[in-house]
Formats: structure tokens, sequence, C-alpha cells
């Protein structure tokens, strides 16, 4: 995507460089008028009651499986990734998503007695979960869909109107929502979508919603908090990582070798919760060390139909990468695989890249690369270990690699992170049970799970005399 003339968004596929359509910008001045809309519908959806959603749900999914190959072809060509990474990452967690709430809603959002003390004999209580009302959702690029539906979704499954301003990177997936939403009939304005960059977002967070749902960087999540605390708008911030994976000598190490390279490189890792540094157990850091080389080295990148990843999504991402990695290489760091910033040829598929010989003092260990680098440092102790993986800003996931399971928990509950994955790499995410979301900078709140559901309501409580 780039940005050609005013209020203008051009498609273009990062991987190719192939131009599609130019998509509107939504004016700054129109905020005013999309939150009117959203109240208006937010009046009879939040009157509905959860089944009688749900059967926007179910039409929503069944369609959604139907066309999964024809939503995949839009997100693959805004972000350059291949087809088979924007079905098995994107579309199908959407889906299962969907089936999620389905399942759930009902149970979660439905009143909840609750015990009543002998005081009160006699009386009843119990709490009811209220739609908040128009929730505004601000998502990223890198899982276009997914990052933006299920915020959406959980909103609208508690009786909320939604105001969507997706990235201004993936324009087309944005407009794409908005037809999904269309064509299976959703009530008119019950979901809207603001397309649009800063400007756009900043826009709709000073209009009127009664709650923000954020993901994307520390630096634009801290604006949007300050922004929202001037109006006591509650928020939920779902900000970057720098996640650990820790491989202790006893782990199986052919299968901790294909969990790093998949964790580090997967959507060029463009991923908030990807593998962004690796701790290695000294007795067999370096036959780790060939492990990971031999299956990075594996992996085909490219636009032909058998490439295991596509290309970056967003130009500027670029120079964060490169700035990472000559200040670490200036200071003694080495490429194990991958070429330094200089020999890079086509800027939208960088090399995939290992880097040893790396201090905890330099960026790339402490900063957020969110591209394919993965730096890999020896470790004696579990001492040592935990401290070094609690040593960042972030504290979105970590994954511990051991055949020990006791200590593989032990050493869990010791990570400063919104999760820990035993023997696996990112897969929590897959499961909507579980809550998602970040310690320290990596963000506040959770969603996912029936945490992630009730967020959108506020709880009223009942007490009533019989
Ligand atoms: P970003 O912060 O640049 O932008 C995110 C969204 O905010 C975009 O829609 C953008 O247009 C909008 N925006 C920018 N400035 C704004 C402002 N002042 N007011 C309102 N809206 C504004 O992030 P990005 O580059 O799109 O995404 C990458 C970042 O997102 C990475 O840090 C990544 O780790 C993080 N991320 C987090 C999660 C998570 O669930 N924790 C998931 C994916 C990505």
């Amino acid at each position: 995507m780039q940005i050609t003339k005013k209020n203008t968004l051009l498609v273009v596929n990062p991987a190719t460089g192939e131009t599609f359509e130019e998509i509107e910008e939504t004016g700054p001045d129109q905020t005013e008028q999309y939150y009117h809309k959203s109240r208006k519908a937010q009046a009879s959806w939040g009157k509905m009651s959860i089944e009688e959603r749900m059967v926007f749900f179910r039409k929503l999914r069944l369609y959604m499986v139907e066309n999964m190959r024809e939503i995949a072809e839009v997100i693959s060509k805004d972000t350059g990734k291949v087809l088979t990474e924007a079905i098995t990452a994107d579309v199908m967690p959407t889906i299962d998503a969907i089936v999620h709430i389905e399942k759930r809603a009902r149970k979660v959002l439905s009143p909840q007695k609750v015990s009543t003390p002998l005081l009160l004999i006699g009386k009843k209580s119990y709490v009811e979960y209220m739609p908040r009302g128009v929730v505004l959702v601000i998502s990223p690029w890198n899982y276009p869909l997914n990052l933006a539906m299920v915020p959406v979704l959980s909103a609208l499954a508690g009786g909320n109107a939604v105001i969507l301003k997706p990235s201004e990177i993936t324009p087309l997936v944005g407009k794409l929502i908005g037809e999904l939403f269309n064509k299976v009939e959703f009530p008119q304005d019950i979901v809207q979508i603001a397309q649009g960059g800063k400007k756009v977002g900043e826009a709709f967070t000073q209009g009127d919603p009664d709650y923000i749902f954020f993901t994307g960087s520390v630096s634009t999540g801290k604006k949007i908090a300050e922004a929202a605390a001037k109006k006591l708008i509650p928020t939920t911030l779902e900000l970057g990582g720098k996640d650990p994976m820790i491989v202790f000598s006893d782990a199986h190490l052919k299968r901790a070798a294909k969990g790093a390279v998949w964790g580090a490189f997967t959507n060029s890792g463009q991923v908030c919760m990807s593998t962004e540094r690796l701790y290695v157990e000294e007795a067999v850091y370096s036959q780790f060390l060939s492990l990971v080389k031999e299956e990075a080295n594996s992996i085909k990148r490219g636009i032909e139909k058998d490439a295991d990843l596509g290309s970056m999504t967003y130009i500027g991402q670029k120079k964060i990468i490169q700035h990472q990695l000559n200040d670490a290489l200036e200071q003694g760091a080495r490429l194990a695989v991958g070429t330094p910033p200089e020999k890079w040829v086509n800027g939208m598929f960088i090399p995939l890249m290992i880097l040893t010989d790396v201090t905890e003092e330099m960026d790339i260990m402490k900063e957020e690369t969110f591209g394919p680098v993965l730096p890999i440092v020896k470790f004696t102790t579990e001492e040592e270990v935990v401290e070094k993986a609690n040593s960042t800003q972030y504290g979105l996931n970590a994954s511990v690699w051991t055949a020990d399971l006791k200590k593989a928990r032990r050493i869990s509950r010791r990570l400063i992170s919104g999760s820990v994955v035993i023997n696996d790499v990112i897969t929590s995410v897959a499961n909507h049970h579980l809550p998602f979301g970040g310690t320290k900078n990596s963000g506040i709140g959770r969603y996912h799970g029936d945490a992630g559901l009730r967020v959108f309501c506020h709880e009223k409580s009942i007490l009533m005399d019989k």
C-alpha cells in the first residue's frame, strides 16, 4: 500500500508491485455521522436476544467457509503473504473464532445468578451483561482479517455496534470485511468501516466511542490510552512483543528447531508473538544451531504456488529491521544464515536471518523487530535464562522446551508474559478458550476466551426482592 493522492489509499501487492484499485479515505469530518449511525443501529441490535444475533453469526460463518479461497486471495494481494498462510493463519482462525462465539456467547453473556448473603434473606442477586454501546476497533496490517474480525465479532455478540478502522496498509481487507457483513445481511450500519491512517484513527478516537479496542504498536497504544483517559473511555490495548523461546538440553531438539524457525519466520516475522529471542542451553548450543540453520535454509520464499513464505507487507518495517541489524553487526554479532542489509536484493523479500554472538544490550535483543530475524544466545542456568527472558519492556508470549514438564511449569510461572507455550510456539493464540493479551508494555486487557466476550459488556448488578 502507498498513499498516492490526497484522501486516497492505493492498493499495491507488496510481493509483485501490482496495483489494484484506489480506496477512498474516510474524512475525519465524517466521524460524527458514523457515530450517529452506529448508535441508531445499536438501539435495535442491543435489544435482540443472543440467539437472534447468533443467526447472523452462523450465516457469516457458512459464507466464509464457502468462500475461503476468495477471501484468502484478497488477503494475499493486500499483504504479499502466500495463500496457504492467508488461509491457515488468517481465514481459518477467524472462522474458528465465530464457532467459539456461537458456542459460548449464550452461556457467558446471559444473566448469571450469584449467592445472596443471609443478611439479605428473601432477595435474589444476579449480574446482567449489558452492551457498552459503540465500540471503536482499530486494527493492524499483519493479520488484517483476524485481528479486526475477532474483536469486531466479540463486540457484536455482546450487543454493540462497531466502527472498524482497519490499517491503511491493508485497506483492501478492510473493504472486504465491510462487504462480508453486507453479504450476509447484518443490520445496516451495525459494522461501519472507516478507512485511513493515523489522522482518521485520531479523529475516531476523539469521537464518541464507548469502548476502544486497539491492536498495534506500543507507541500508538500509548497515544490511544492518553486520548481515552481524557474522556475516561475504557480500552483494551493489544501491543507488541519480544518473545523469548527457551530450549533446555533435554528437549526434543529436532522438534524444537522446527518450532524456532516457524515461530521466528512465519509471516516473515511480522507477528506480535513471533519468536524474537532464542535462548539455548550451552550443552546443546552448537548442535541446535546446526539444526536451526538447516531448517531455515529449507524454506522457500517467493510468489510461486509452492513457496512457504511471501514478502514483507510494509516497506516502513524494513528501516527498523535494517537499523537493528546494522547496530548488532557493528557491535560484533554475526549472521549464521542470511545476508547483511547492503546485500538485500528485493526490499520486500528480506532474507531470513539467524544471528549469533549477540548480547542483551543490543537493540535487537531489547526492541521488537517484527521481521525475519532470529538472534540465538547460550545460557547455563535456569536462574540466568529466566532473568534474561524477563528483561525487556514486553511480556506477550514465551515458549519453554524441555522433557521435564515440572520444570517447564515452574519456569512458565516465573515468566512475566500473558501466555506461555510449553514444547511449542505461538499456538496458544489458536485456542479461543484461552484469554489472549500482554503484560508490561505488551498491553492491557484480554480478548479471546470468556473474558474476551465479557469485556465488551458492562456488568450490571441486580438485587431483587421477590
Ligand atoms: P501501528 O500502531 O502503527 O498502527 C495500528 C493501527 O493504529 C493502524 O490502523 C493505524 O492506522 C492506527 N493508528 C496509528 N496512529 C494512530 C493514532 N495516533 N490514533 C489512532 N489510530 C492510530 O501498528 P502496525 O504497524 O499497524 O502494527 C504492528 C504492531 O502491532 C506491532 O508492534 C505488533 O507487535 C502489534 N501487534 C500486536 C498484536 C497483539 O495482539 N498484541 C497483534 C498484531 C500486531
